[in-house]
């Protein structure tokens, strides 16, 4: 109660100084694990991203900024040039490049979707890694709608060394917490040898999974009582049918046991548990009955806003539509009388937020004619009209890749996509697999294939 008291004469005080001062950034401070701090991220100062490439970055939303390879000496995991570089742009909160995914929260005022506040914590310089992620492998037991399609593998692909857990030995004495994702983290065999070396080594180390909550055996329950294990468990529909099309592959009401099982033990050990939301066209309508669910049971929500694949994504929708969600939320009411309770409607307005803003985008938008292209007309735009032996290899790789295919874009898209990435667009396609650029465009406009 008393930590609930302070959170609310916390937010009073940052409101107040955001009015007086105009600085509408400055709202952010109310969302943050931590007091009044002028510099917003901390994660390339004491986190390690371990991504399914091997490459090493500073935090799970930005892949652009490589700071470190698992292929190099370990020596070279973490403090490398790169890192020191991005610690330096975020001393002077400069999102540029990679931390995209935090900008754009924060100017949608969609503040507790800001992926720096995971990383407050620890805010010096320490010369070792204070929190770690994984995603050393995506192998999955689902084929969730949303996930890109190397997610849906059965088989394990990590490149990572059979010895990268006695690797990591050094650092996890020292680390508070490290989180698993996936594919889905309780069937990735690398997982259970960190796990076994996390709690021998720091067993105060907070151990969080992410998971689908589709899993349970005797071997999970086993190890469960040895950490501290955190869960973050997705859900996407309380509805059977609807929940089944999103999670292909998933039996809600072996959902249903595992999530009571999680939920007790998460109580007994007085451990926090949130659920992950994806909210989507297919889903958009159930975002009230899911906050009363948690609210329900005591636990954190959390929503992880999808924009791609553009075709599931609500920013897509007609701007009606989206009106018709925003008067929807509007008009709910929730008590707000448990830190829980309050924290899940501060949750809810940013979604709010973020939908109110993705409304102005789509009314412009539609302000703007739709064009049609084939891959050459489409190519010949972005690039100009240059003659063949001109043609930069980038060009000849976008031809290749929309090949047969017809782009539907608008044509305010096509002005941002030109803008968006200046001079960076053909190195990006040059650098990136067909699947990466089809993505990529899939922001932009709808492919369609013949
Ligand atoms: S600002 Fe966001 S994206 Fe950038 S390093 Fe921090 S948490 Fe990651």
């Amino acid at each position: 109660m008393m930590r609930f008291i302070l959170l609310k004469i916390y937010v009073a005080v940052i409101r107040i100084i955001v009015l007086l001062t105009g600085n509408k950034a400055l709202k952010i401070q109310a969302y943050r694990n931590t007091f009044f701090k002028k510099q917003i991220c901390f994660a390339a100062q004491n986190n390690m991203f371990f991504s399914p490439s091997g490459k090493i970055y500073p935090c799970c939303f930005n892949r652009k900024d490589v700071v470190g390879d698992v292929h190099a000496s370990e020596k070279q995991w973490f403090e490398t040039k790169e890192r020191a570089h991005l610690q330096n742009k975020l001393k002077k909160n400069d999102f540029s490049e990679g931390c995209a995914f935090c900008k754009e929260a924060i100017h949608a005022g969609n503040y507790v979707a800001t992926g720096s506040l995971a990383y407050d914590s620890w805010s010096k310089n320490t010369h070792e890694p204070k929190s770690m992620e994984f995603e050393t492998d995506t192998i999955c037991n689902l084929q969730c709608v949303m996930c890109p399609d190397e997610f849906h593998t059965t088989k394990s692909h990590s490149v990572y060394p059979p010895n990268f857990h006695e690797t990591l030995k050094p650092w996890i004495k020292n680390l508070k917490w490290a989180k698993f994702y996936g594919g889905e983290p309780f069937i990735v065999p690398d997982y259970y040898r960190i796990w076994d070396h996390l709690i021998s080594e720091n067993p105060d180390c907070i151990i969080k999974v992410q998971t689908n909550g589709t899993i349970l055996n005797e071997r999970i329950k086993a190890l469960l009582t040895k950490g501290k294990f955190w869960f973050m468990i997705s859900l996407d529909s309380l509805r059977p049918e609807v929940y089944q099309k999103i999670r292909i592959g998933a039996d809600f009401e072996k959902w249903k046991s595992n999530f009571h099982y999680f939920l007790n033990y998460s109580r007994q050990n007085k451990f926090p548990l949130n659920i992950a939301v994806c909210p989507m066209t297919l889903n958009a309508s159930e975002m009230l009955d899911m906050v009363e669910f948690c609210n329900e049971h005591h636990i954190h929500i959390n929503f992880n806003l999808l924009t791609s694949p553009s075709s599931l994504s609500i920013k897509n929708l007609p701007s009606a539509k989206i009106q018709l969600l925003i008067d929807q939320f509007l008009n709910s009411k929730f008590r707000t009388n448990t830190y829980v309770r309050y924290q899940n409607i501060r949750h809810f307005k940013s979604l709010i937020h973020q939908l109110q803003v993705w409304h102005k985008e789509a009314l412009e938008s539609e302000q703007s004619p739709m064009l049609e292209y084939d891959a050459n007309d489409f190519c010949r735009h972005l690039f100009g009209q240059l003659p063949e032996e001109e043609m930069q290899n980038a060009e000849k790789k976008l031809r290749m890749v929309l090949s047969g295919r017809k782009i539907k874009i608008r044509e305010n898209q096509f002005e941002k996509l030109k803008v968006v990435h200046p001079g960076k667009l053909s190195a990006f396609i040059e650098t990136s697999s067909s699947e990466e650029i089809l993505n990529r465009l899939d922001e932009y406009a709808v492919i369609i294939t013949d």
